[in-house]
């Protein structure tokens, strides 16, 4: 069993991130209401002061937004832990009409019930840019096992030091901070603030543009910028008395950019060690996915105190350099790292599509064992994820789906659970069958990149939302075949194909046997006394002569349900 696996035993081994009537702010996405639909965010410019003593926060998001429908007011999340002390409006379009509008009283004082609140932005019409500055502050929620649950993980170095990490995938950044809590739309770029005491740094997504003292004795403030999309979930606060450590990295495009690893100063030998492994492991999946996508900003590396997560160009890394129990590579860096692409750049617009993320994040890393150690260690790779495949619901349910319903996974529940990392990553696997590897890879690398002009590409529009079914085009388009019969049985059914066989005397009849009767022509290799054969099957099933050969079925594990 390896690590992931492991991981994704967690997953599905501990009380789901939502409980049935989730609050609000414990769960991500789903259906859009109209009043989130009604506007598109352009700019974050979060500001925040992190009291590690107190394990408080004290913070402003100003939201620069368009509005795309006529409405009376926009809703706006944020954990009803934290208190909204102010909010206020200017209608760049409308300065003179609307000005600056305070809010307060749509906010019910600093005892909040939900995990939203209401601005009316009566005078803004679609089109207009508007923006919004809410101050707010208090405890934010702890995350007790991130990254399984969010929040802030307030802990201390081996010599003592603060040593705080956020992570909320499940639940989304309206845990700490106010957004528009849904997965279909990201800022187009963001800037983040954050006060610390001195000496601690702040790593976070994006760019340092610089560090200046604050207004209050003894802290800094440490200017960020992201200059592409960001999901909300991909942001994240990570603060120590860090080390930094550089490698010299050049992309496949030829270009350098920053590379970095924030390491514990106890730890700095560790880092400097593992430093060329992580490059190798960006060198692969540039090789494989095209050109990292931010190289406009950086790739960083950040030591946390939880496992890790895949926060945009800031990795969380936190498996103790503990690399893998079967393989010699850290799978966890590999696995984070994929998410750049799959996750960060290709993005779910829904999270009924996780898989995307998942999936292909969790194939890449039997690619790179393929590469570095052979195919024998690819197909043991591929074994171990095949065992932790469940089918208690279709990989890419149709649908908008909720983070916290997604990783359900229990029988009789409809959701996939664990089967987004494990079926989603041999759904690449068969696809990789059905194609043969030239096809297969000339696809994988159009899913990251529709066009190869965008390989070029760093200003933001490289990013994209994506849905099962635009990949499915993609791979039509490319490949010049129709896959829709492959799309529909293996993502969008939870039940299994199955390979019905009946030998009889020197025949050997197939026939696939599927859900809904689907048709699934998905061909059959054989080993007959040593000699393989490719067998099509037509939705009637085949018969075919093999004499009288010692006989197996897919002796390559290629198939699910052929087993
Ligand atoms: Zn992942």
């Amino acid at each position: 069993m390896s690590c992931l696996s492991i991981a994704a035993a967690v997953i599905l081994a501990t009380p789901p991130l939502a409980p049935s009537a989730p609050q609000e702010a414990q769960d991500s996405g789903g259906p859009l209401d109209a009043e989130r639909a009604c506007y598109d965010v352009l700019r974050y410019d979060l500001s925040i002061q992190v009291d590690p003593q107190q394990e408080r926060i004290l913070g402003s998001n100003r939201i620069t937004a368009r509005l795309l429908s006529t409405t009376d007011r926009i809703r706006v999340d944020l954990d009803r832990r934290l208190a909204v002390h102010d909010v206020s409006m200017n209608d760049i379009g409308h300065v003179d009409a609307v000005g600056y509008v305070d809010v307060n009283d749509v906010v019910t004082g600093g005892e909040r019930t939900e995990d939203f609140f209401f601005v009316p932005i009566a005078g803004v019409s679609p089109g207009d840019v508007f923006t919004i500055d809410i101050n707010y502050g208090g405890s934010p929620r702890e995350a007790v096992r991130a990254p399984w649950d969010g929040g802030f993980v307030w802990a201390q170095t081996p010599s003592g030091a603060p040593w705080i990490a956020t992570a909320c995938q499940g639940e989304g950044a309206d845990l700490w901070w106010p957004c528009k809590d849904h997965p279909s739309d990201e800022p187009d770029s963001m800037g983040i603030d954050v006060e610390v005491p001195d000496p601690l740094v702040v790593a976070t997504n994006g760019r340092l543009l610089g560090t200046w003292p604050a207004a209050r004795p003894g802290h800094t403030i440490h200017r960020w910028e992201v200059s592409t999309p960001i999901n909300n979930y991909g942001v994240a606060l990570n603060i120590a008395p860090y080390v930094r450590l550089e490698h010299l990295y050049t992309s496949v495009t030829g270009e350098r950019f920053p590379f970095y690893f924030w390491v514990l100063p106890e730890d700095e030998a560790k880092g400097r060690a593992i430093l060329p492994e992580f490059a190798g492991h960006m060198r692969q999946l540039e090789e494989l996915c095209g050109p990292y996508p931010f190289r406009a900003d950086k790739y960083g590396v950040v030591q946390t105190p939880h496992l890790g997560m895949e926060h945009q160009s800031i990795i969380a890394y936190g498996n103790r350099f503990a690399g893998d129990p079967n393989f010699e590579y850290d799978w966890l860096h590999h696995h984070e790292l994929s998410h750049e692409w799959w996750g960060n750049m290709v993005t779910a617009r829904d999270w009924n599509d996780f898989w995307i993320h998942e999936g292909i994040g969790t194939y890449v890393q039997a690619l790179y064992l393929e590469q570095r150690f052979g195919p024998e260690a690819y197909r043991q790779k591929m074994a171990a994820d095949r065992r932790r495949i469940a089918n208690t619901g279709p990989v890419a349910p149709r649908g908008s789906k909720s983070t916290g319903w997604m990783y359900l996974g229990r029988p009789g529940n409809g959701s996939p659970g664990g089967d987004i990392y494990f079926k989603g990553s041999w759904v690449c696997h068969e696809l990789r069958w059905l194609l043969g590897d030239d096809e297969f890879f000339h696809v994988l690398r159009r899913w990251a990149y529709p066009d190869p002009a965008l390989e070029l590409v760093t200003d933001g529009a490289q990013c994209r939302f994506t849905t099962t079914d635009e990949l499915l085009e993609i791979a039509n388009r490319e490949t010049g075949r129709d896959l829709a019969w492959y799309f529909e049985v293996a993502l969008r059914r939870a039940a299994l194909p199955t390979l019905e066989t009946q030998r009889d005397g020197t025949s050997l009849t197939l026939r696939w046997s599927t859900p809904d009767d689907l048709p699934y022509p998905m061909p059959v290799e054989l080993d007959l006394d040593g000699h393989r054969r490719t067998v099509p099957i037509p939705p009637e099933g085949t018969t075919i002569d093999v004499g009288q050969a010692k006989l197996t079925i897919d002796p390559d594990d290629w198939l699910l349900g052929a087993e």
